[in-house]
């Protein structure tokens, strides 16, 4: 069997949505097809007997476009993404139960991984609600969270919460079909990558910061980061398309669509390491 055909036995995996994915670039309004199309395809994957978490940005856009507001302090930031994660998870659990699939909010700190009984408690609650069938949405608990003591980004909290829970697959969807060579915005020259073995120097040094929104953070560079903490701890990743979000059950069948990077599980991975800033 090939490395694709091996993605149909994946048992736990965890899907990261940005906030660029989740909301129109033209308005900030969320995107509720995409928003429909994800949660029906995850759910769908849910009833193929598999586990399945997502992590999705958009509390401070969703809180930003809801107030009419661009904040302009961490306070107000963090108000609005109180704000907004409340109707963010009132419009995914609307669309869950659509599909007779619940959901359920994990907010995740820093100091939550850091701290040894806390983190022992969050993987035991992840456990509990895979056990239950329940898909649980996470984000960063950007109400309380300042920049000292952040995760830093998405990417790289979906990374930590695919090792913490010992997933096997993390999909990682974003705004291109997969990584280049270099960016394809603007070297028309850049290079699909189908197949990443390792996660090498090179391929850190490939991975440019290309993000230009302003709602979100993430980029190919932080896209690296995660792949080397997923894949350090015996997880495979993806990087896809959030445009054709239903694919995620083509890539489960094999199909060869996005960049696959390959588990390279590390004997030493601590999850410890993961956190610290340094970390790249
Ligand atoms: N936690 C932030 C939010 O929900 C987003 C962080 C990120 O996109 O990486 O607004």
């Amino acid at each position: 069997m090939n490395n694709r055909e091996l993605l149909k036995d994946k048992k736990r995996i965890v899907v990261k949505i940005g906030s660029s994915s989740l909301t129109h670039p033209e308005t900030g309004d969320i995107n509720y097809y995409k928003m429909e199309q994800l949660v029906r395809t995850l759910a769908d994957i849910r009833g193929m007997g598999k586990d399945v978490v997502l992590v999705s940005s958009g509390a401070i856009a969703v809180g930003r476009k809801s107030m009419g507001i661009k904040p302009e302090t961490i306070s107000q930031r963090q108000a609005l993404a109180a704000i907004g994660q409340a109707q963010l998870m009132m419009t995914y659990q609307r669309l869950f139960s659509e599909y007779n699939q619940k959901t359920a909010q994990i907010l995740m700190t820093k100091s939550t991984m850091i701290d040894d009984l806390n983190r022992k408690l969050a993987q035991n609650t992840f456990e509990e609600l895979l056990h239950m069938g329940v898909i649980p949405v996470v984000n960063e608990n950007d109400t309380v969270s300042t920049y000292e003591i952040q995760f830093g980004d998405n990417d790289r909290l979906s990374a930590i919460v695919a090792a913490l829970i010992h997933a096997d697959l993390l999909i990682l969807l974003t705004d291109q079909d997969g990584m280049y060579t270099d960016d394809p915005k603007t070297n028309p020259e850049a290079e699909f990558i189908d197949i990443v073995p390792y996660v090498n120097e090179a391929y850190m040094k490939m991975g440019k910061s290309s993000s230009s929104s302003d709602v979100g953070t993430g980029g190919m560079k932080a896209k690296m980061v995660a792949a080397r903490i997923a894949t350090g701890s015996g997880a495979d990743m993806i990087i896809t398309n959030a445009n054709h979000v239903e694919k995620l059950l083509n890539i489960l069948n094999g199909d060869q669509i996005g960049t696959l990077f390959l588990s390279h599980k590390d004997p030493d991975f601590d999850i410890m390491d993961c956190l610290s800033d340094d970390h790249s």
